[in-house]
């Protein structure tokens, strides 16, 4: 998630316009003093990052996209801009007629299978979501070009493979970037051969972390550890369940959110090249907090999401979640599900609240989970329209 940019100002620590910084490529712990030998190891300061590389980018739906440097686009992100990096992906949705996304999906009015799902549900574990966000939050940064952003994403794809591995159906695997974290896809295979290749479910959440200033510690426990805890705890309560799908049921685990929804419009431009049809994509981005003196709600975007996938979405919280839907708006490419809209497919995107009242402690190494506003009992709220999306829109 984006942070505003008034919390963005306050987050980072020094300006970033040192002409020295500009011509420093970052590799393997060479730039940055170390007091402890020991400490490299554990910190694993291991960047490949060029910050005079040129890359693509785009701030606004309407505006040209733009080169800047590595350096600048930190700094832009450090100011609160929204933007795609487009560098790798400048053709998404270029052929969105071959992927069948310009034919717009309907949804049913819930409560199909709320039988199912409410079952599942009374499965949800808090506990089990504390430990995963508080071994996830203890990687140094989750940062996409950073070695500890590795280890942490092995560590969410053993997590998942240790909770499906009764489960023949679900497949679970990497997608692999330029970068040294790659994006995970876990997914529920439907029962039958000829079923695999009808329209994909997905949910999302992006796993990676940063500081405003990306060499600095970044627990990224709501950003967006919150949405990836939401997500796996959903995960696993439909592993649990033997959950088998009438067409496949993919969670996507995306790597650099953080650096311009970088991984999320490779997946998206992967799937509208191989002409994958999509049913709806849900997306997560910070669910845990719950800000002092305010309704604790389900918060849905409205711009950048289709308005048809976003009225069923808000009808399964208003079926399934014990707390009410509320509608907010979050700005051009500020998260993964605009990736997928890029795409021409029919994306959206729920979070912890309206956009106003969201944690302005991101991007900083404030964002952890000890916070009295930090809530676990709030990010079970969205397993729980996890699970009833994925088996409302999975089943037939
Ligand atoms: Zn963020």
């Amino acid at each position: 998630m984006l942070v505003p940019a008034a919390a963005a100002a306050l987050a980072l620590p020094f300006t970033l316009a040192a002409p020295a910084a500009r011509s420093l490529v970052f590799q393997h712990d060479s730039n940055i003093p170390i007091a402890k030998p020991d400490i490299i190891s554990q910190s694993s300061y291991d960047w490949s990052m060029d910050l005079n590389e040129l890359r693509l980018v785009q701030f606004a739906e309407d505006e040209l996209a733009v080169w800047i440097t590595e350096h600048d686009k930190i700094r832009a992100r450090a100011d609160g801009k929204n933007f795609m990096d487009i560098t790798d992906t400048p053709s998404l949705g270029f052929s969105s007629f071959l992927s069948g996304a310009l034919v717009k999906n309907e949804y049913p009015a819930p409560g199909n299978h709320s039988k199912a799902i409410k079952e599942i549900n009374k499965n949800l574990d808090v506990s089990s979501m504390r430990s995963f966000l508080k071994e996830f939050t203890g990687f140094r940064t989750r940062y996409y070009r950073s070695d500890t952003g590795k280890q942490s994403q092995q560590f969410l794809m053993s997590t998942l493979q240790k909770l499906s591995s009764h489960h023949k159906g679900v497949e679970i695997s990497e997608f692999a970037h330029t970068w040294t974290q790659s994006s995970i896809i876990a997914r529920f295979n439907p029962s039958s051969e000829d079923l695999k290749s009808a329209p994909v479910v997905i949910l999302g959440a992006h796993q990676d972390s940063t500081n405003a200033w990306p060499f600095l510690p970044a627990p990224g426990a709501d950003d967006d550890g919150s949405g990836t805890t939401s997500m796996l705890e959903a995960f696993r309560a439909l592993a649990t369940a033997n959950f088998t799908p009438s067409r496949p049921v993919e969670f996507h685990f995306y790597s650099a959110e953080e650096g311009g929804l970088l991984g999320s419009q490779a997946v998206a431009k992967d799937y509208e090249d191989r002409g994958v049809k999509v049913r709806g994509m849900m997306h997560m981005d910070m669910t845990a907090w719950v800000k002092k003196g305010t309704e604790e709600v389900a918060a849905i975007m409205e711009d950048n999401t289709d308005p048809a996938l976003t009225d069923f979405v808000e009808a399964l919280i208003v079926e399934y979640l014990s707390i009410p839907a509320a509608r907010t708006k979050c700005g051009y490419a500020c998260s993964d599900h605009a990736s997928f809209t890029k795409a021409g497919y029919q994306a959206a995107c729920a979070s912890e609240s309206t956009f106003d009242n969201i944690n302005h402690n991101i991007h900083s190494t404030q964002d952890t989970i000890d916070h009295p506003e930090f809530s676990f009992s709030h990010m079970k709220e969205f397993s729980k329209l996890a699970v009833a999306f994925a088996v409302e829109l999975g089943s037939k």
